[in-house]
């Protein structure tokens, strides 16, 4: 069963913010690299273009949030998060994010895109040469030829890495293998593949 399909039969036809039956779409929440359920919701065409800012932000159509925000579904909470955010001038929507629990990794993924008009915590994430998110696991190429330190490793502009691991705490810095050898390599100097 495709992705939508089953996010479909997880939704009922309906808007997973709104319950909406009206114009239907897959959102993938941002920032992703893989589509998975967890991080795809089903949402009305209404929310997308108030999401998405095309439509002004219309504050009584969100009071659809404070049921959404108790969702199961990871990217619902996730954009409830966002959007309560973005209406933070009015009260009940202060009300349901301080009522909101989302643990720290979902906080971290709530945060990470843009949109939010009230937004001052930046979170650390490591990102390649054009702003992608990397994660532990991915592969990258190099965008530069490097010159890795007493080695005679041919670290070549366009070299596949594969299985790269996030340097904790220093997020310019990933670890990847070359040649069977693993070195440290600046996430500014790859791009994520796939
Ligand atoms: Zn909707």
């Amino acid at each position: 069963m495709k992705l939508e399909e089953q996010l479909l039969e997880r939704s009922e036809n309906k808007c997973e913010l709104c319950q909406s039956g009206e114009s239907l779409k897959l959102y993938e929440v941002p920032p992703q690299s893989t589509s998975t359920e967890d991080n795809c919701i089903i949402i009305c065409d209404k929310c997308l273009a108030q999401i998405e800012k095309r439509e002004e932000l219309d504050s009584k159509h969100w009071s659809c949030l404070t049921g959404s925000m108790w969702s199961e579904v990871p990217g619902v909470q996730v954009v409830s998060w966002r959007m309560l955010n973005r209406l933070s001038n009015e009260s009940w929507a202060m009300d349901n994010l301080d009522m909101m629990y989302l643990d720290e990794e979902r906080l971290a993924w709530a945060k990470a895109a843009g949109g939010l008009d009230n937004d001052t915590d930046t979170v650390e994430l490591h990102k390649d040469s054009i702003g992608g998110i990397l994660q532990t696991g991915d592969t990258v190429v190099l965008t530069k030829t490097l010159d890795v330190k007493g080695s005679q490793l041919s670290a070549k502009l366009g070299t596949v890495v594969k299985n790269i691991r996030l340097v904790e705490n220093n997020t310019d810095q990933i670890e990847g293998k070359i040649e069977g050898q693993v070195i440290v390599i600046l996430t500014k100097y790859v791009r994520k593949q796939g």
